[in-house]
């Protein structure tokens, strides 16, 4: 496995600051996830904030595996059964339906990488569930990322904690190592023993992203080449934090300013 790129203070604040742009994008168009609004009007006014902000999206035009187009959005807007790295579209927003936004950004050379999961009017309590659940395993997960622990305490959080309510992590799409790159090492799977794995250290820049289904882990991917959905088509949850590991805990960088007050 290749290196974890240590940042230095500098470098720190550069996350900082990117993180801050990314955080404050996803709180904004969350706020605009309504029904009848499509996935493209959605993706649209993110495109805005970004410009407005002095940043780039870090998605479009994303290079694809052999054969598929590069990524066409700015954004990655994943309903219900999509999982992640939903492609923008005509799609309406409906009542009930839980809204994965997933927003990165390249500022001043520094990448800031987060997502959340919008419940539009939902109530079943199963789905609710859900979503707290997967918000509960990045929290638990984010509690792990201090100097001294291994990666698979990280890992194993998520995964226990989901376990512990019903539901099952994704397992063939990771979490990831985040600086002037989009994706540095390590990768950083939901599920695996605690204790493994290399060390973590002071200045170490991870991206932590459960990904949460209410049934199957299973996944598959869309002709499109990008859109990830569950196999059974029951809901998925994603939410993401970019945190860097300090020696007496883990800092969020990717929290708006209104989620720090
Ligand atoms: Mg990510």
């Amino acid at each position: 496995m290749s290196k974890i790129i240590l940042k230095n203070e500098r470098e720190l604040n550069g996350m900082r600051d990117a993180g801050r742009v990314a955080a404050n994008i996803r709180v904004a168009v969350a706020r605009e996830i309504a029904p009848g609004v499509t996935t493209r009007a959605l993706d649209l006014y993110a495109r805005d904030l970004i410009e407005k902000a002095g940043a780039r999206s870090a998605f479009i035009n994303y290079p694809g595996p052999r054969g598929v187009p590069p990524f066409p959005s700015y954004t990655c807007i994943s309903v219900n059964e999509e999982v992640v790295h939903g492609v923008a579209g005509d799609r309406k927003i409906q009542l009930g339906d839980i809204v994965s936004i997933d927003i990165g950004v390249v500022y001043r050379g520094f990448i800031g990488d987060n997502a959340m999961t919008v419940m539009v009017g939902v109530t079943d309590p199963k789905i609710i569930a859900l979503v707290r659940t997967a918000e509960q395993a990045l929290e638990n997960a984010i509690a792990q990322a201090v100097a001294g622990n291994r990666l698979g305490d990280i890992s194993h959080a998520v995964e226990s904690t989901c376990k512990a309510r019903g539901f099952t992590v994704v397992r063939d799409f990771v979490g990831h190592g985040v600086g002037r790159k989009m994706h540095e090492p390590p990768q950083i799977f939901n599920y695996g023993p605690p204790g493994k794995g290399p060390v973590l250290r002071e200045g170490m820049t991870l991206a932590i992203e459960p990904m949460v289904n209410l049934g199957s882990h299973e996944v598959r991917t869309l002709s499109d080449g990008w859109t990830v959905v569950t196999r059974d088509r029951l809901p998925s949850v994603h939410v993401e934090h970019s945190v860097a590991v300090h020696e007496g805990g883990a800092e969020i960088l990717t929290l708006a300013e209104e989620e720090t007050r």
